[in-house]
């Protein structure tokens, strides 16, 4: 879940970092400002560089500034509501943020004294980084390495190493997957105050933190996600993070979905996203049809459908796919690979095969099929 920089900005500040003081539109601006920023609240960095962050120096010019920004997009990004701060005087922008860095399996910690709006394109060198130990923590010889990186005078050093264990402490304690403050202000008085906030938490992490809320901006957002919500299925879409258009993968029973998911992923396949029916069919078949429905929006080469019932009659969930496969944008039969066991396994066969899909009862298989199908689509797609 990605969090607006004014919601990010009360969550550092929850951890002791010091942020501009601001208001959100319509409350009154801060006050003993002689001039203020009006921010566009969107979930994309970049607005510095695209009117997003504009400059005002009277409470009209504020709200023409809101008055233009409201409601508005910037590039595709809806402005979902306008910050206004006090301005700050910046003698320097740095750069400072953490992440979990999932290749490495720890928390990462990178600054720069390269920071503001073209951090991007900052030189390797000019950035210092740190990965941190789960079991010791954030190491004080660690805080000092990104200190060092940044050339700070004594006083301000030491409120910057106050501020990279409070980032630490808020990544790990709010269960974010990335906090990022560019700029990092220092201002001419010689504070240092977080002038900008990026905070995406970790969706799953969402049941240790009741009292957040629906999330407005998921992590991995997207039509098929947003279905599958609705439809309360378990929905995971990789599409962004794939090269072909792969394997979707539907299951029953998060162990049995997920089994079938790294069966295709270890084959080195790409798994263009995966849905657990999380008990569609206690809900009824033409429910099921409608999840069904939802992982063809997934547009994959190749559907694997993996179901395991012992109580519940299989032939339930052939039906669903017969319905599903009945209406628009539905895939080709052919590349529908389906495995079921259990209850009514032999009517299913039929109901499967009858409707032009691939059946068997075994997931190796299945697997093998599904695995033949991808390969064959992504060479077709390379001679074309
Ligand atoms: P982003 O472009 O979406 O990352 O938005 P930021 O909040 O980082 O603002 C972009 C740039 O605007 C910053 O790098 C600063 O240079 C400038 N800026 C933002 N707030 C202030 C402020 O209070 N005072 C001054 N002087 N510049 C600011
Ligand atoms: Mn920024």
């Amino acid at each position: 879940m990605k969090l607006l920089e004014h919601e990010g900005k009360t969550l550092l500040a929850k951890h002791g970092i010091s942020i501009p003081a601001g208001a959100l539109w319509p409350q009154t601006p801060p006050a003993a400002s002689a001039s203020w920023v009006v921010k566009a609240q969107v979930f994309a960095g970049g607005r510095g560089k695209r009117g997003g962050i504009r400059i005002a120096s009277s409470h009209a010019e504020i709200a023409s500034l809101v008055a233009v920004m409201q409601g508005s997009t910037l590039g595709d990004e809806t402005v979902h509501a306008v910050y206004i701060e006090e301005r700050l005087d910046i003698a320097r922008e740095l750069y400072l943020a953490a992440f979990i860095d999932r290749d490495r399996g720890r928390v990462a910690m990178i600054a720069s004294a390269a920071g503001g709006v073209d951090i991007e394109t900052a030189a390797k060198e000019t950035i210092a980084r740190i990965e941190i130990d789960p079991l010791i923590g954030l190491a004080g010889f660690q805080i000092r390495q990104l200190r060092r990186a940044l050339d700070l005078p004594p006083e301000q050093g030491g409120e910057f190493e106050k501020i990279v264990a409070a980032l630490y402490a808020a990544l790990v304690g709010e269960d974010a997957e990335l906090a990022e403050i560019n700029p990092l202000a220092v201002t001419r008085t010689g504070a240092i105050v977080a002038a900008d906030a990026k905070i995406v938490l970790d969706d799953d992490a969402i049941g240790r933190h009741s009292a957040r809320g629906t999330p407005v901006a998921w992590t991995s957002d997207s039509a098929f996600m947003r279905r599958c919500r609705e439809l309360d299925a378990i929905g995971v879409d990789n599409r962004g993070r794939i090269s072909s258009p792969g394997v979707a993968v539907l299951g029953n029973g998060a162990g049995l979905t997920m089994a079938t998911y790294d069966l295709v992923a270890l084959a080195g396949v790409d798994v263009a996203g995966a849905i657990e029916l999380h008990g569609a069919l206690a809900r009824g078949i033409e429910h099921t049809a409608e999840v069904i429905g939802a992982l063809f929006m997934l547009e994959a080469d190749v559907y694997l459908i993996n179901a395991f019932y012992q109580l519940r009659s299989t032939d339930a969930l052939a039906q669903a796919l017969v319905m599903a496969l009945e209406r628009a944008r539905a895939p080709a039969r052919a590349r529908i690979v389906v495995r079921m066991r259990g209850v009514n396994q032999h009517a299913s066969q039929k109901i499967v095969e009858d409707a032009g899909c691939f059946y068997t009862p075994s997931l190796r298989d299945a697997a093998a099929k599904a695995l033949d199908l991808a390969r064959d689509a992504k060479t077709r797609m390379a001679a074309r």
